[in-house]
């Protein structure tokens, strides 16, 4: 199969340097891209329908007898139209084709075809135009549709890959060995390929499918567990000591059984005694969860234990709220923070790389700076990533690099499908917080028309009165408006119209860091009733004394984005409240808007998130790193990828190298998945 992906397209029957062309437009490359190229749909030719009952409007392939010899009319120049009458018994049906011939030729009269079309016309005069057709005693199709680009055909694509079929030899390699195939009922490379491009029938159309995508997770996963055993190949050199219950009676509150869990599970990791390899674990946990009292355990027994750690949030204002709430819950344990991020200036930055260098810093936190040459600890032994989506895998590993082979720790706060959490993070281990502190309730959500914006605003106003604070996500920008002046401008009408008593605080993308924070700092400090912000406040920050979120053109962001902003509020004991506003009606924003009205639970919003988007925008092009799969979908393929799974562990527990001959196949396609991925971001 390898050699395949060598040669050239242009080595097929009817694929010229033009052609060739086109088919790089898709990705197609080879004559093995090309066979990997699988339909993205199918026509069912044999599914046919009567003349009279054939849906309007609609594709269907009707079995009918030519009533006369095509006739040809000449319309202009250049245009020449072929015309004729079929019927099947009942009703007669009109067709029409341009510029073809062969026509003729090709329909004789009295005999039968079927015919493959939309139907158009009236109810009584029934017409196709240009229809696919086929003798009907040929057997009847199951007929491929490729993605197609401007200048190539579905019909033109599947004539390629008929010739490629031509030129494969008869027994070709197959990447999974013949035990794998055996003990899971899986067919044949050659098989799955023939019938996945022309399938016999429906039932060699699932056989060749399940065995494809069993094949692509397969690949995916040996891939994923080789990258994670990388990383584990050394062993620590930092076993650590578990310091957690020293630690909890440091905090104002009891944790959470899912806090206490969490740490226990990567203290496993990291005390040396169960694995001798540092550790790798996610912890994922929806919004307020109570993630950074989790990091702050781990980094507590980490110093106890006479090491360094790290902490890397993405954005400023993040880094430095990490900072205060990490010293805060460390106050009393004499324990030395540092914090480093882009703004500070020179001889700051300077100081401080000094002072880890020499081991007066037992914890820095910052953000991407902490990956720059210039910072070295004197014996760093845990990391920590928060908002992992935000960095690539590649920033996380840079800071790896930093010491002696350090434990990981990545924390999510997207709360991830539990099939798309398998397979991006399918080189680390998973713990999820999956309760939340107590006292916390729903926030209680509404969607409303922006006709009702007044009254929206004066349950804000309510709300100030009675001592709270709250956030309002003001529109995104217009086309050629910057991100500034829409803020503004929305900001000074509602001061105008609904709050010229109250000050208002703003937030966007364009300000200074420095500006930033001094804004949030005084809603931090309640110091402001109201912050219109865009999405930067997204991220982590955590302000109890907001209780009222109003989001407007709640319509633009997507579910996962509406659920991550709304998690600014509900921070509290308090009863929160998340108003979305947004006048669109069609059916996919609705369906947004009434998931979040319906829910607050993150991992349900992240299926239906999945469920809407598909898992290639979930989050972002590319973002999560994952190389394009061709066949297998996350949403609807986890049987097969826990299969999968355990057959990658079987495969390398045998074989962690694919280096026996049986396995080279397999390692070849590793090598060709995730090569594509070395080319197009996993950043
Ligand atoms: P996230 O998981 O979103 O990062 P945070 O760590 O910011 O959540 O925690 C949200 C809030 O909940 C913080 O104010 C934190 O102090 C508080 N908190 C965390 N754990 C508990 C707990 N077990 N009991 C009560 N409050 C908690
Ligand atoms: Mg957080």
């Amino acid at each position: 199969m390898a050699s395949l992906f060598q040669l050239d397209l242009t080595t097929l029957k009817g694929v010229g340097e033009k052609r060739a062309k086109l088919f790089q437009k898709l990705g197609v490359q080879s004559v093995g891209a090309l066979l990997r190229n699988y339909p993205r749909a199918y026509e069912d030719w044999r599914q046919l329908s009567s003349i009279a009952c054939a849906p309007m409007g609609e594709v269907c392939a009707i079995k009918a007898t030519v009533l006369h010899r095509p006739t040809e009319t000449r319309i202009r120049k250049g245009m020449t139209l072929y015309k004729t009458t079929v019927t099947d018994g009942e009703q007669d049906l009109k067709l029409t084709f341009f510029n073809n011939p062969y026509i003729p030729n090709l329909l004789l009269e009295g005999e039968t075809y079927v015919f493959y079309g939309k139907i158009s016309g009236s109810f009584l005069h029934r017409e196709m135009t240009s229809p696919e057709f086929c003798r009907q005693s040929d057997a009847l199709p199951i007929q491929p549709i490729y993605r197609q680009t401007e200048g190539l055909s579905s019909r033109q694509i599947s004539s390629a890959v008929k010739n490629a079929f031509a030129l494969l030899p008869e027994i070709i390699h197959d990447p999974l060995p013949e035990p794998v195939r055996k003990a899971y009922a899986l067919c044949h490379l050659r098989y799955a390929l023939e019938n996945i491009h022309f399938p016999k029938d429906l039932q060699a159309l699932s056989i060749a499918r399940h065995r494809l995508i069993f094949e692509e997770l397969l690949v995916l996963q040996l891939g994923l567990l080789q990258l994670k055993s990388q990383g584990k190949q050394s062993v620590s050199h930092h076993p650590i000591t578990d310091y957690s219950e020293e630690f909890w009676k440091l905090l104002p509150f009891t944790p959470t059984n899912a806090q206490r869990r969490a740490v226990k599970e990567a203290l496993r990791d990291m005390c040396g005694k169960e694995t001798p390899y540092p550790m790798n674990r996610l912890v994922q946990g929806d919004v307020g969860s109570g993630k950074t009292a989790v990091a702050a355990a781990l980094c507590h027994s980490v110093i106890r234990s006479g090491k360094q750690a790290a902490l890397m949030a993405p954005t400023e204002i993040l880094a430095k709220q990490h900072f205060a709430s990490l010293s805060s819950f460390l106050e009393r344990t004499g324990m030395r923070l540092g914090l480093l991020t882009g703004s500070m200036t020179p001889s700051k930055k300077r100081a401080v790389c000094t002072a880890l260098q020499k081991g007066d810093i037992d914890l820095l936190i910052g953000t991407h700076a902490l990956i720059s040459d210039s910072v070295q600890f004197r014996d760093l032994a845990l990391v920590i990533t928060d908002e992992q989506h935000r960095f690539g895998v590649r920033q996380r590993s840079s800071l790896s690099e930093k010491g002696n082979d350090p434990h990981h720790l990545v924390m999510s706060a997207t709360p991830i499908p539990r099939t798309l959490a398998l397979m991006i993070y399918g080189d680390l281990d998973i713990s999820v917080l999956d309760e939340r502190p107590p006292g916390r309730q729903d926030i209680a959500t509404y969607a409303i028309p922006s006709k009702k914006r007044p009254r929206a605003f004066q349950f804000l106003r309510k709300h100030i009165e009675q001592g709270y604070q709250c956030y309002i996500i003001c529109p995104l920008i217009e086309e050629g408006q910057s991100d500034m002046a829409s803020v503004m401008d929305y900001t000074e009408w509602i001061k105008r119209e609904f709050f010229p008593d109250l000050e208002i605080g703003v937030l966007h993308g364009r300000m200074k860091s420095k500006e930033k924070e001094a804004v949030m700092e005084r809603f931090a400090g309640g110091k402001l009733p109201i912050l219109v912000s865009t999405t930067v406040v997204e991220v982590g920050v955590d302000v109890p004394n907001a209780v009222v979120m109003v989001i407007e053109n709640a319509e633009r962001y997507g579910l996962s984005q509406l659920h991550q902003l709304r998690g600014r509020v509900g921070r509290g004991s308090v009863k929160s409240t998340c108003i979305l506003i947004s006048d669109a009606q069609n059916e996919e924003a609705v369906t947004r808007l009434r998931t979040m009205c319906q829910t607050c639970d993150g991992f349900q919003i992240a299926e239906a998130d999945l469920r809407l988007r598909g898992p290639g925008d979930f989050f972002g092009t590319n973002q999560h790193g994952l190389p394009d799969l061709k066949i297998a979908n996350m949403a609807d393929d986890l049987e097969t990828l826990r299969l999968a799974q355990t057959v990658a562990r079987e495969v390398l527990s045998e074989d962690p190298e694919l280096s026996q001959p049986a396995h080279r196949g397999l390692r070849g396609e590793v090598r060709m998945l995730f090569q594509q991925v070395g080319k197009n971001g996993m950043n």
